[in-house]
């Protein structure tokens, strides 16, 4: 455990270093710093505000523990020029009282901050709640300057890596995510290492292995050494091995379950159903039988429909529903997850990824049919929640679905309750996430601008970000 005196030396030496640093690389520089030096300055300093003080733009400050880890929660009052919240209400002249790392008021004007509260003016922003985005893949990591080289293999350096991903993701706003599909339990790894403080991340729920058929749908992430029974990494050959799958993964630690129902993904986007209606189904009771959610994979409008009709939670991709499809969204409250934005991410990074010329004009081709599904899908009354299937250097690049979502006709409190309240509703966490009110997370997120007004205020001008009472991005200048 540092002394003081050594705590204000490694805080100089990131001041000293970050001012003579590039803004993207001092914010590299921090996640390296909060990787390293937080979970002993967690244990060392009741307080770390250095977001308060002129010093560096990136910064990192704690929730305030004791040394035995009882929580002191003094107070501190976060002020902003507005607050708007995940249902769309806005308040001016916004105070956030946070103590430890739970919001206890929210009140306006001087007569909200409490005496002797800590006060970090952040007067020239408008407060949102921290986003959520339900569609990641945080352990997939390729170097996008050396693009053509295979992610690490090894599961320490696929966490280790997942590291840099989860950075960028808070950079966004996202301060929440659900990760759908990992190898070798290295989402359980993460998720545990940011929960314990060990890493710094989102807040994460995570699948283990996805179910995949095999025959048809072999996924390289799967594929790797003989096991003595592979539907324990999720590789069902008949119905009698969907059980066994789940089991395994809730055994692992799963919270949610994922099932690849068609093919489709990366640049191949045909959406040909995989597992049957039946094995849909069983996939689905089974899951809840262990009191597990479960997201199924479809691009193909059967598929979406088959996973809706059996009870799946939320139905990711699917790109062209008909109105049949649409219809049963709306009976069984299914969750659509449309996924937009990453095929334009793909289509874009099409050189970089090996990927032809006709394989980017299917991306677009798929893109523009799915904008089409979410605007006809929206107007029924889908409920619709953000997710981005974030890969590689996509994340940083999380909530640009936001922006499809409004171009297919949301208005931008519309777009944003997608990230926030119907996304948190989905996870279950309804009670502490995806809103700005006593008794939440304080996951709060300042964007410089009007969110209501304009959708590129939330995708790309956050400047401030508070994870459970810890400020992990801070960008002001
Ligand atoms: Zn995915």
């Amino acid at each position: 455990m540092p002394s003081p005196t050594a705590q204000r030396t490694l805080s100089d030496w990131v001041h000293i270093r970050q001012c003579q640093l590039s803004r993207a690389l001092s914010r590299r520089l921090v996640a390296v710093f909060v990787t390293v030096a937080l979970p002993a300055l967690a244990l060392a300093t009741p307080q770390v505000d250095r977001a308060s003080a002129a010093g560096p733009r990136a910064a990192v400050m704690l929730p305030e523990k004791s040394i035995n880890g009882r929580a002191q929660a003094p107070l501190t009052a976060l002020r902003f020029r507005a607050l708007v919240d995940g249902t769309g209400r806005s308040m001016p002249d916004a105070v956030v009282v946070v103590s430890g790392d739970t919001i206890v008021r929210v009140g306006r004007g001087d007569a909200a901050v409490p005496a002797g509260a800590r006060v970090i003016d952040l007067r020239r922003y408008t407060a949102i709640p921290g986003l959520i985005d339900v569609h990641t893949h945080m352990t997939y990591f390729r170097d996008k300057r050396t693009p053509a080289i295979a992610g690490p293999r090894s599961k320490d350096s696929v966490v280790m890596a997942s590291a840099w991903n989860a950075m960028r993701t808070l950079e966004t706003g996202v301060t929440t995510v659900r990760d759908l599909g990992a190898s070798n339990y290295t989402d359980i790894a993460v998720r545990d290492s940011i929960a314990r403080g060990a890493m710094i991340g989102p807040r994460m729920v995570v699948a283990g292995f996805g179910l995949s058929k095999v025959v048809t749908t072999a996924r390289t992430g799967n594929a790797a050494a003989p096991v003595p029974n592979p539907a324990l990494r999720g590789r069902v050959s008949s119905a009698a091995d969907i059980e066994i799958a789940i089991k395994a993964q809730v055994d692992a630690g799963a919270d949610w379950i994922k099932m690849y129902g068609s093919t489709g993904s990366f640049q191949n986007v045909t959406g040909v159903q995989t597992f049957s209606n039946d094995e849909m189904s069983v996939a689905t009771e089974v899951a809840h039988r262990f009191g597990k959610p479960i997201a199924i994979h479809s691009y193909g409008d059967a598929g979406g429909r088959a996973a809706s009709r059996a009870g799946a939670e939320s139905v990711e991709h699917p790109g062209n529903l008909d109105d049949a499809t649409i219809a049963e969204f709306v009976k069984h409250g299914t969750v659509y997850v449309p996924t937009v934005d990453h095929n334009r991410f793909y289509a874009e990074n099409a050189p970089l990824l090996g990927y032809t010329v006709p394989q980017v004009a299917e991306l677009d081709s798929f893109r523009l049919l799915n904008l089409e599904s979410v605007r006809r899908a929206h107007r029924a009354g889908v409920k619709v929640a953000m997710g981005s299937d974030a890969v590689y250097w996509m994340f940083g690049e999380n909530t640009r679905e936001l922006e499809h979502f409004v171009t297919a006709g949301m208005t931008p409190a519309e777009a944003l309750a997608t990230a926030t309240v119907n996304a948190a509703a989905l996870l279950r966490m309804e009670t502490k996430i995806g809103r700005v009110a006593p008794g939440f997370f304080a996951d709060i997120v300042a964007v410089d601008g009007d969110p209501l007004r304009d959708i590129d205020v939330i995708v790309r001008r956050v400047v401030w970000v508070m994870k459970g009472g810890a400020v992990v991005v801070d960008s002001r200048k």
